[in-house]
């Protein structure tokens, strides 16, 4: 059972502008995102934009664009680190001010020596505590001319504990950790500590994110101790691999979510598979984001990695294209359907061609294709009409062409007058129904041939057929 928790729930999606949304950041997205809806709570977006070296403007965008292709709407934000400056330097300046960082001077050479010091020694290497103010103790002459960084007051002894809502309990010991630097010379604020001061401004109550930052987390909760800001719940989400299990990257296909919606995958697909992908609730594997956003709780993540399987997103993307309403399908195939030279003028209606076309059809991309059949003209190859369109089999097309005026335009109907046709001339199905394929599609490939006609409309198969009788 899920407690609800005491404080109104308040997630984030905090990533990095610095290429396009990944399979993982969304699946971080949609957990955040879900929990916060689950509770009635409050997500925010938070652009993590501090590296100027890496961010761009086209990554905030395609962030932005996939959270809407998405449907992870926001409640707050989205805010821009890169706005924050102000308040991380006032709290740069209280913690000084406090006593839980200090003034660094120590060159970076100086640093290094020691670090390589301790290396030599078998130990971990970390800042020795030089400018590291201790009662009783004097601090050396400062350096002429060198501006400090500023250092976190890392506890030096005892573990930070915390119990991870994906990994169980997880215990780091103090002496592990270094006196971090929170600020450098210039007074830019470090990553860790930006984190750290938002996630506490913001109310964060749940952190939901990759567990590449589990090892940055013992060092927030420190911070958030020193600052006094109340601990969040951390979950770290492990990674998505590869199907062959390797870390998931462009060689097992799509892993920026926007390459999806161009490959003809429905959001409500891709929600459902990555959903699943880390948590489950007991054998559901189709479900409706309101119905996850019902049943999602933290109870049921999955701590071990993912393997990214794209057939079982293709499997859930077939199902879903067959829940689409017809008219949405029809506004995405008919830009690839144009392109491919679709005439609509005078056509069967889309939306039922979409109808009959999309039972067996993974993608848009492919239902697209497959119903382009009856959008342009046909133009049956020459030497399969001669195989089709046997000299037994003519009779029957004239008395299918005399047929078309008089019986109703419903699929049983023309079922049941291919059938009689078919019992005038002692012939089976498929003798008419291959020859009429190619004369009204073109191909031979199609749905079953009462459907297809019944799409067509009386006027085009008859035009159609008349040609060859
Ligand atoms: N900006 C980080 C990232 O994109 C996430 C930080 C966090 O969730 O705490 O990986």
């Amino acid at each position: 059972m899920t407690t609800t928790p005491a404080t109104p729930v308040r997630t984030r999606f905090a990533p990095s502008p610095t290429g396009f949304l990944h399979l993982g950041g969304a699946r971080t997205a949609l957990y955040s995102w879900a929990f916060a809806r689950h509770f009635g709570g409050t997500f925010v977006l938070r652009i993590e934009d501090t590296d100027l070296e890496r961010s761009t403007p086209e990554a905030v965008q395609a962030i932005i664009d996939g959270m809407q292709w998405l449907g992870l709407d926001h409640d707050e934000g989205p805010f821009y680190q890169m706005q924050r400056m102000d308040r991380y330097r006032e709290v740069v300046a209280q913690m000084l001010k406090e006593g839980t960082a200090y003034l660094c001077y120590s060159s970076p050479e100086e640093v290094e020596a020691m670090r390589e010091r301790m290396r030599a020694a078998g130990e971990k290497p970390r800042y020795d505590g030089t400018w590291r103010p201790e009662e009783g103790k004097t601090l050396p002459p400062v350096p002429a001319g060198r501006k400090p960084v500023v250092r976190f007051k890392n506890p030096l002894d005892g573990d930070v504990t915390w119990n991870d809502v994906v990994k169980g309990t997880i215990t780091i010991s103090n002496r592990e950790l270094d006196d971090l630097v929170i600020a450098r010379p210039d007074g830019t604020p470090t990553y860790n500590f930006c984190v750290a001061v938002d996630d506490w401004d913001m109310k964060i109550t749940h952190v939901l994110r990759g567990d590449d930052h589990v090892n940055n987390t013992p060092r927030q909760i420190n911070i958030l101790r020193a600052i006094g800001a109340p601990l969040p719940e951390y979950g770290h989400l492990p990674m998505i691999l590869g199907s062959d299990g390797q870390k998931l990257s462009k060689r097992h296909g799509a892993v920026s979510v926007m390459e999806y919606p161009a490959q003809g995958f429905l959001p409500e697909a891709m929600l459902n598979y990555l959903a699943r992908l880390g948590w489950s609730h007991g054998d559901d594997e189709v479900f409706s984001m309101a119905q996850f956003c019902e049943w999602f709780n933290l109870e049921h993540l999955t701590a071990s990695a993912a393997q990214f399987n794209n057939e079982k997103l293709a499997w859930l993307n077939n199902h879903w294209i067959k829940q689409a309403d017809n008219a949405r399908l029809g506004e995405l195939v008919k830009p690839r359907m144009l392109e491919a030279g679709a005439v609509f003028d005078g056509a069967p209606d889309l939306a039922a061609v979409l109808g009959l076309m999309k039972e067996r059809t993974n993608t848009t991309n492919e239902l697209a294709d497959a119903a382009m059949l009856f959008f342009r003209e046909p133009q049956p190859d020459a030497a399969l009409l001669a195989q089709h369109l046997t000299d037994a089999v003519k009779p029957a097309l004239a008395l299918f062409a005399e047929r078309i005026a008089s019986v109703e335009w419903s699929k049983e109907a023309i079922a049941a007058m291919l059938k009689e046709v078919l019992a005038a001339n002692s012939l089976k199905m498929p003798q008419i129904a291959m020859p009429l394929r190619l004369i009204v599609t073109g191909q031979l490939q199609t749905p079953a041939i009462d459907a297809v006609l019944q799409i067509f409309g009386r006027a085009t198969v008859a035009a159609r057929v008349a040609k060859y009788l």
